[in-house]
C-alpha cells in the first residue's frame, strides 16, 4: 500500500478536504491583518516582568487549574459571583472544548454569516453540521426571523454570536441577542473577544439565562502572544465542558505573565482608549476616500468595501507598499470586495492610508 493509499484509508475525508489554518508571513510589512494591539511595553515594565519569570520553576507542571490566575481574572474583569471561569489556550481552544462537549452525530452548530471562521472550522473538525444564517446586508445586524427559523429547523446544540462580530465589526442589537438566547434549546455562546473596544457586554447575564456562556480573550487587548481565553458561565455547564480540557492547558509562563499584566491593567486600558480614538480617526479618513466605504466598528479593526473587482489588486498593492491587511473578498457573499484593516498606531494608520491612496 502506498502512503497516499494509507492516508486515503485512514485520514477522515473531512480532514483531507481541508487546508490547515493559513497565517501569511508578514515579512517586513506593518502587520494590520490580525487585530493585534500595536503597542509594546515600556522597558522598565519588561524588566519587572522578567524578574517575575525568573521565579518560575520550569521543571514543574503548572497549577492544573490555574487557580491564582482565575481568582485574578475574576476580580479584574468583575465576573459576577455565582459564575465560574474556565481557561483555554486562547479562546479558540475553548470553542473547541465547547464543540467537543456537544459533538454527536447529526448535531448542529449555528452562527450568523459572515462571522469568525473558527466556529465553522471547529464544528466540522468534530464532525458536526454547521449552519450559517446570513446577516442583513444593511448594517450587518442579525436577521432575527431568519435566525429563529433556522434554529427551529436545526435545533442547534450551540449558537455562536461574536459580539461585536468579526469581520464586520458591529455589535448586534442587544434585544435580538436576548430573543435568540430565549428561543435557543441548546447553548448560546456570546463571544466578546473585542470587549476592550466597546462598552457593551453580556458578562452579567449568565445568571439570568441557564443556557448562556460568555467567551473572552486577552489576545485583542494586548496579550495575543500569551494565548489565554476564558469562558464564564454557570458552574454546572463549565463542570461538564472542563472534562474535555487537556490537563495543564495553560502553561506556567502564561499563568504568571497574565497575572503580572493584570497588575498593570491601566496601561492596557489606556492603550485600548488610544486605539478607540484612532479607530474614529481612521474611519473618518477612509470615509473621505472616494470609492471606499468603511463600516463603523465597535472593535479594533475596520471592514471597508472597495470598488467592485479591486480587492485582490488593492490588497497586493498595499502589501508591496509594506502594509499587510486581510483580504475578505474570497469569502464572498456580503464580504465581496471587502478588506479588513486592524487599527494600528497613528503612524501605522497614516502609512496605511497613504499606501491605500497611492494604490488606486
Ligand atoms: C480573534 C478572535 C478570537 C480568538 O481569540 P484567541 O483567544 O486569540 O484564540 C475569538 N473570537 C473572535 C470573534 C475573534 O475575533
Amino acid at each position: 500500500m502506498t502512503i497516499q493509499a494509507k492516508i486515503t484509508k485512514w485520514i477522515r475525508p473531512q480532514i483531507r478536504a481541508k487546508s490547515a489554518y493559513h497565517v501569511p508571513d508578514p515579512g517586513e510589512c506593518i502587520k494590520l491583518d490580525a487585530m493585534e494591539n500595536p503597542y509594546q511595553w515600556p522597558e522598565s515594565l519588561v524588566q519587572d516582568w522578567l524578574d517575575v519569570l525568573r521565579g518560575v520553576s520550569l521543571n514543574r507542571y503548572p497549577d492544573p487549574d490555574a487557580n491564582a490566575l482565575k481568582r485574578r481574572l475574576r476580580t479584574a474583569e468583575k465576573v459576577p459571583d455565582g459564575l465560574d471561569i474556565l481557561l483555554g489556550n486562547g479562546s479558540d481552544e475553548l470553542i473547541q472544548m465547547i464543540a467537543l462537549s456537544v459533538a454527536d452525530k447529526g448535531r448542529t452548530v449555528l452562527a450568523p454569516a459572515p462571522t469568525f471562521v473558527m466556529y465553522q472550522l471547529i464544528a466540522e473538525l468534530v464532525n458536526m453540521n454547521y449552519v450559517g444564517v446570513p446577516l442583513r446586508p444593511e448594517g450587518f445586524d442579525l436577521d432575527l426571523p431568519a435566525m429563529l427559523e433556522a434554529m427551529k429547523t436545526h435545533s442547534p446544540a450551540v449558537v455562536f454570536l461574536a459580539y461585536p462580530n468579526n469581520p464586520t465589526g458591529n455589535l448586534f442589537s442587544e434585544n435580538d441577542v436576548r430573543k435568540i438566547i430565549e428561543a435557543a434549546d441548546g447553548l448560546v455562546v456570546v463571544d466578546e473577544a473585542y470587549a476592550t473596544f466597546n462598552d457593551k457586554t453580556f458578562l452579567d447575564e449568565p445568571g439570568n439565562y441557564d443556557n448562556l456562556l460568555i467567551l473572552r480573550t486577552v489576545s485583542k487587548a494586548g496579550l495575543a502572544g500569551l494565548r489565554l481565553g476564558y469562558l464564564v458561565g454557570l458552574p454546572d455547564w463549565l463542570k461538564e465542558i472542563n472534562k474535555t480540557r487537556l490537563p495543564y492547558n495553560i502553561n506556567v509562563l502564561t499563568q504568571v505573565s497574565v497575572d503580572f499584566a493584570m497588575d498593570h491593567r491601566q496601561l492596557l486600558e489606556e492603550q485600548a482608549r488610544q486605539i478607540r480614538r484612532d479607530r474614529a480617526t481612521l474611519f473618518g479618513e477612509l470615509n473621505k476616500l472616494s470609492g471606499i466605504h468603511p463600516y463603523s466598528s465597535d472593535a479594533n479593526f475596520i471592514l471597508f468595501q472597495v470598488p467592485g473587482g479591486c480587492a485582490e489588486g488593492l490588497f497586493e498593492e498595499l502589501r508591496k507598499r509594506g502594509v499587510l491587511v486581510k483580504n475578505m473578498d474570497s469569502a464572498g457573499g456580503l464580504l465581496r470586495d471587502c478588506l479588513r484593516v486592524t487599527v494600528g498606531t497613528p503612524e501605522e494608520n497614516s502609512t496605511f492610508l497613504a499606501a491605500l491612496q497611492a494604490s488606486f
